[in-house]
């Protein structure tokens, strides 16, 4: 296989570079590339990481998964970006700082003949996606979330009626879920419908994947600017696990930490509840806690410390992450949740 610089052939690890655009600087813009190939043919799995650069766990995850599989008899071949976005990783941000963009809104747009030509982010994630889906046969896009996270893995909702027959959504949803469940986090279905293109998120790459079709899905591995080891060592046993549902490695693998979420029903996820006034956030749950409706989950309270309002959640659930900061505004968010999902993971495109 070639991939920029790196070129491996069968049994063989390539290490290379992918250059992406040219600096103003003089240099090129340079994205890592790992590919691991087996010595046998089989599916191709692209493992990325740090497409926010203040997500740190996604490249270290990837590092050590490269390190435990590079000897293994592999079937097929395992493509590693480590690092996404390396202007955010130069400067622990979230976004790329070309021109303060969120790299992963970028892809799946379609070349118009406006008069506008596509930002040097989008040209970026253009050129990846080019590469990406020349070959995959799954995406796992390696994330995390704000700091105080339970980790969990988004699984993307599937649409039929568009670009596909109901027939291929359905074996999409289940091949998903099979990786998803293969990964070993708790799985949260996506956001709505509704919230999910409120929130152009068919223009990340896991949406963008998945709408051409390619199994793809999100973990967010615990909180951003640090490396959690023990989320990082679960990813590399997930990582390792979907390897072997897709019959790359003939052994599965375990990890004694679990992380659970246990629920009757499938879970989506919800950022709720609001604070309904300015103040400071005094928060009486924490990640990974599961809240009745109508729990108290915070206290909003003056900077004397004097409570002006107490904050109850309109949906039972797991929280998953608190916000950053107390510092509140009218309707600012304070928890990511994931709570029973009402609608179905697989739906009809409607326009
Ligand atoms: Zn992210």
């Amino acid at each position: 296989m070639k991939l920029g610089t790196a070129e491996s052939d069968p049994g063989e690890v390539s290490t290379g570079y992918l250059s992406v655009t040219d600096l103003p600087t003089g240099q090129p813009e340079h994205i890592p590339v790992v590919v691991i190939e087996g010595e046998k043919s089989g599916p191709t799995v692209w493992v990325t990481g740090t497409i926010h650069g203040d997500e740190p766990t996604g490249m270290e995850a990837i590092h050590e998964f490269v390190a435990r599989i590079r000897d293994e008899p592999l079937q097929g071949t395992v493509v590693c970006i480590p690092v996404m976005n390396p202007s955010g990783l130069r400067t622990n941000a979230r976004t790329s700082y070309y021109h303060g963009d969120d790299p992963n809104r970028y892809f799946g747009f379609e070349r118009g003949d406006g008069e506008t030509p596509p930002s040097v982010q989008q040209l970026i994630c253009e050129r990846l996606y080019e590469e990406i889906s020349a070959s995959a046969d799954v995406v796992i896009s390696l994330h995390t979330s704000w700091v105080a996270t339970y980790p969990y893995t988004i699984r993307p909702r599937v649409s039929y009626g568009e670009n596909r027959e109901k027939v291929e959504a359905v074996e999409l949803r289940d091949r998903i879920t099979e990786l998803t469940d293969a990964f070993g986090l708790p799985v949260v279905n996506q956001f709505s419908h509704e919230e999910t293109e409120r929130r152009s998120l068919e223009h990340t790459l896991t949406g963008t994947a998945v709408a051409d079709g390619i199994p793809a899905f999100t973990p967010e591995l615990g909180g951003r600017f640090v490396v959690e080891q023990d989320v990082c060592e679960a990813a590399i046993v997930g990582l390792y696990n979907v390897l072997h549902v897709s019959g790359m490695v003939t052994e599965s693998t375990s990890f004694p930490m679990e992380f659970e979420l246990s629920a009757e029903t499938d879970l989506k996820r919800l950022i709720h509840p609001h604070a309904d006034t300015a103040g400071i956030v005094q928060y009486r749950v924490q990640e990974g806690e599961w809240v009745q409706s109508g729990q108290v989950v915070a206290d909003i309270v003056t900077p004397h410390g004097e409570t002006k309002t107490r904050v109850n959640a309109d949906h039972s659930g797991y929280v998953l992450s608190r916000y950053e900061g107390v510092a509140v505004y009218e309707n600012d968010p304070l928890l990511d949740m994931a709570v029973p999902d009402d609608e179905p993971l697989l739906r009809e495109h409607r326009d």
